[in-house]
Parts: C-alpha cells; sequence; structure tokens
C-alpha cells in the first residue's frame, strides 16, 4: 500500500499552503481534492484579495497598514478571538504572505477603484482567485506534489489517538490512504459554490477521472 508522509485533504487556497508548506519540509504529499480539476479550489476562486499588514504605501497599497489596525479590524469581525495569541500571529505574519505568494506564482495587481475601498489594507491577485489557485497548483506539479480530484473525503482514520490514514470516495469506487499526517482544509458551507461542485462531482461519478501530476523534487 502506497505511503505518502501528508494527506492534504481539500484543493483551495488552505489546503495548497498547506501542501507547499510540507513539501518544502521535505514530505511526500498528496492532495486530495473532491471537485474535479475544472472546478477545483472551492471558495478560493471567488476570491480576489488578501488583507495584509504593512508599513507604508507602495505599488501595490494606498497606505500603512499596522498590526494593531488589523489585529482590531479582525476583532471587529469575530468578535474576540477564542486564541488571541494566534489572532496576533497571524496578523503578525500576514506581513511576508505577498512575498511567499510571489515566490509560489501569485501575480499582483494595482486597487481596484469603484465600491470597496480595501487598497490600503488588501493586496490584489492578478486575474483573482482562479488564477492564483492555477499559480498554487502549476508550483504544486512542480515541487513534485501529487493531487487527486474527484476524491472524496469521508472519513479520516485515527487509531489509538494516531492517525493512520483517509477513506476516500472516487466515483463508485472506495480506497483508503495511509499516511503519517494530516491537513484537513476541505471547508464545506454550502455555498452555492460547494453545490455546484457536488452536482458535478455526481454526475461525472461513473467517469472517475482522477488526474494525477508527480514530479521529482529538483
Ligand atoms: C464570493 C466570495 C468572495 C470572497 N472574496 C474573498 C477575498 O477577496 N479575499 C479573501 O481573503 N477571502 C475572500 N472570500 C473568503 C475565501 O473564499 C475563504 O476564506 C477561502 O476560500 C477559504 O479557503 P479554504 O481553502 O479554507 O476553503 P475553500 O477555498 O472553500 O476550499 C475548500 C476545499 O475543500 C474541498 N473539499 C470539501 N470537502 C471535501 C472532502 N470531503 N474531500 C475532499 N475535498 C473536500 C473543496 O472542494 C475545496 O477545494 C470570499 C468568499 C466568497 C464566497
Amino acid at each position: 500500500m502506497e505511503e505518502y508522509g501528508v494527506i492534504v485533504i481539500g484543493g483551495g487556497n488552505a489546503a495548497l499552503c498547506g501542501a507547499l508548506a510540507a513539501r518544502h519540509a521535505g514530505s511526500r504529499v498528496l492532495v486530495l481534492e473532491r471537485a474535479p480539476q475544472h472546478m477545483r479550489g472551492g471558495n478560493t476562486r471567488h476570491t480576489r484579495n488578501i488583507r495584509c499588514t504593512h508599513a507604508a504605501a507602495d505599488q501595490f497599497f494606498s497606505g500603512p497598514y499596522s498590526e494593531e489596525e488589523h489585529l482590531q479590524d479582525l476583532i471587529g469581525v469575530t468578535g474576540e478571538p477564542a486564541n488571541l495569541d494566534l489572532a496576533k500571529l497571524a496578523v503578525r505574519e500576514s506581513s511576508k504572505l505577498p512575498e511567499w505568494m510571489s515566490a509560489h506564482g501569485v501575480s499582483w495587481q494595482q486597487p481596484l477603484a469603484g465600491t470597496l475601498h480595501l487598497g490600503r489594507t488588501n493586496r490584489w491577485f492578478l486575474g483573482g482567485g482562479k488564477a492564483l489557485l492555477n499559480a498554487y497548483y502549476q508550483t504544486a506539479c512542480r515541487m513534485g506534489i501529487s493531487i487527486r480530484y474527484n476524491a472524496m473525503i469521508e472519513d479520516v482514520v485515527i487509531e489509538n489517538g494516531r492517525f493512520e490514514g483517509v477513506r476516500l470516495k472516487s466515483g463508485e469506487t472506495e480506497e483508503f490512504i495511509r499516511a503519517r499526517a494530516v491537513v484537513v482544509a476541505a471547508t464545506s458551507n454550502g455555498s452555492r459554490s460547494t453545490g455546484e461542485t457536488q452536482q458535478t462531482i455526481s454526475s461525472s461519478a461513473a467517469r472517475r477521472t482522477t488526474t494525477e501530476c508527480c514530479l521529482p523534487l529538483s
């Protein structure tokens, strides 16, 4: 039975970032995305920008955005965070995002003019969420990360407190894949896009169109 170091469940922003980070750490990584390839990426496909802390205006930001202001904005949306230290860490580390994302293929554009006034706080992806996903998937393939589509995870198997593997359904076929660790990045919030994805999976169930890319890490 084939064994991976890390299985990543999901195929959106969180999943791909987890997969890339695990691969950088030297693991053999498998991404399991329930959607078919042309629908990959969940709600990430709809995103356009990312909020990050920065000290000054530059080519892409119209002004500074401090850690303190960013944290207060976060608290304003979520209420007092369950884990304040984690929230502070996310806010602080967000300053490194543009560089990390660029290094993994993401391109940027000037803030959009119009009704949204996020040009000071948010960086905009050139081409939106689909382009972001395409960049991450291409980088993942180049780095030797394996990717399977139409791979619906049905169970995460934990025995004696230890992760053993995942059960997945691909068309009519059920499968167990073993790994040493798992990253669960599979949101399911009943949004329109999620419904569409599910519908596509059912209609293509008989075809079992699994795509894999597995290249050596150079
Ligand atoms: C219209 C819209 C616009 C948005 N705009 C922005 C924006 O501009 N900036 C911003 O920061 N945020 C934005 N968001 C929020 C953003 O989309 C989410 O925060 C982000 O997509 C979350 O990423 P994720 O990887 O956790 O989930 P998702 O991107 O939703 O990915 C979840 C993945 O899990 C897969 N999956 C689910 N169940 C299973 C399973 N059982 N087995 C295998 N795979 C599974 C799905 O197919 C999908 O690939 C927007 C959201 C929407 C709806």
